[in-house]
């Protein structure tokens, strides 16, 4: 028996039906272009939400954590509560199964157990969502299609957990295949997968985890959203993806703030474009200097880069890497690094040692390897009963 249907059994006194799991993303590139209407390349992590589940025929929901400190919650969906009952970790889960109650589907015992480390920008939110999601709907046989599914669980983590997130996170941990990319466009929900061949070309993608935590509670990624906005406005375009002539915008905005926010908006979207060639194009290999000058424009023009991202990304240049940038929503969280395999180990070391002599805490390295996307992965078939 897996160790998560093992941990199932003893809190809920019954077998799990199934478990599911739901990965977390790395962003290769495209930050802060989804709430604009843009394109971002995300990929599935080998890490993330794993979840043991069975169905409840008196319409109760239970949510468990391993890695909660609290005892969960129990909550009857037959009453329809809505945003703001559950304040807890609970909330994300909860906000799932409230909106998808409207399909058919009723109570649970869930068990959630993570090797996703949270608020590291890799989206163990959407993980716990999207590992819900799936999990509910196979149990209750129900098949919406995954970009549905998908719009449900941001909309989840809107309303009912408080973020303003975009549909990335989420179509990430629902709709990448291994060894692949997803292009999304943010407009349209469209996507459509690009090979992420790094082994075949000797490369490695490292993740870093800076130590440095973020709350997107705190009101920069809230600024950075309203600040985008007013600028489209400004330039009578619905969202800054629709900004043509660059120098010409720019031109029209008398804010400084204002112009390196477009500045990086609509740079960074024409990054995911010619990465996605190169990528298409089999050039992995070069992928290197797209992904520093995202750094850049990060810190420089969207100014949401933190001290320990700078310190890591320029360790790794100065140790060989290809490049690198920070991912996620900014102050605080990961960093990825591209480097020839055969330089790896130095890469690290050299970012290590560079947190030592600042007397950073130590820096946590995984390697990114574009994994699947959120699916069954025990007791396959027989259901629903
Ligand atoms: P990120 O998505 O970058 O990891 P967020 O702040 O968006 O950071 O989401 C982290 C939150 O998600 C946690 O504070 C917690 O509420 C919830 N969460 C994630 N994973 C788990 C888990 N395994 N168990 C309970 N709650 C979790
Ligand atoms: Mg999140």
């Amino acid at each position: 028996m897996d160790v998560l249907e093992a941990a199932f059994a003893e809190a809920y006194r019954r077998d799990a039906e199934g478990v599911w799991h739901a990965p977390g993303r790395v962003n290769l590139i495209g930050e802060h272009t989804d709430y604009n209407d843009g394109l971002v390349l995300p990929f599935a992590l080998p890490r993330g939400v794993g979840v043991a589940a069975a169905r409840r025929d008196d319409g109760v929901l239970e949510l468990k954590s391993l890695q909660a400190a609290d005892q969960g919650v129990t909550v009857d969906l037959g009453q329809s509560r809505g945003p703001g009952t559950i304040r807890t970790w609970a909330a994300y889960p909860f906000g799932v199964a409230e909106l998808l109650r409207p399909l058919g589907i009723g109570g649970a015992s869930l068990l959630f157990d993570s090797d996703l480390p949270q608020g590291a920008g890799l989206s163990s939110s959407a993980a716990l969502e999207c590992a819900t999601a799936v999990a509910l709907c196979e149990l209750y046989g129900v098949e919406p299609d995954r970009r549905e599914l998908a719009r449900l669980a941001q909309r989840a983590e809107n309303e009912y957990a408080g973020v303003p997130c975009g549909i990335m996170d989420q179509s990430a941990s629902l709709l990448c295949t291994e060894g692949h990319a997803l292009l999304l466009d943010c407009r349209t929900g469209l996507s459509s997968q690009v090979p992420l061949d790094l082994p075949g070309k000797d490369l490695t993608l490292l993740l870093i985890d800076t130590r440095a935590r973020h709350a997107l509670g705190d009101g920069d990624y809230g600024r950075r959203r309203a600040e985008c906005e007013r600028a489209a406005t400004l330039l009578g375009v619905p969202a800054l993806r629709d900004v043509q002539d660059l120098g010409a915008a720019l031109s029209r905005l008398d804010d400084p703030v204002l112009r390196r926010r477009v500045q990086h908006v609509v740079t960074e979207n024409h990054r995911v474009e010619a990465t996605a060639g190169l990528l298409r194009a089999g050039a992995e290999q070069e992928l290197g200097g797209l992904l520093t000058a995202s750094h850049l424009s990060l810190r420089d023009q969207y100014e949401i880069s933190w001290p320990e991202a700078d310190l890591a990304l320029e360790a790794a240049l100065r140790a060989g890497a290809r490049g690198g940038r920070m991912v996620g929503g900014g102050f605080g969280g990961s960093v990825i690094v591209l480097t020839a395999t055969g330089r790896a180990g130095a890469v690290r070391d050299a970012i290590t040692a560079a947190y030592r002599e600042r007397g950073l805490a130590e820096p946590g390295f995984l390697e990114a390897i574009p994994s699947a996307g959120a699916r069954r992965i025990s007791m396959d078939g027989g259901l629903p009963g």
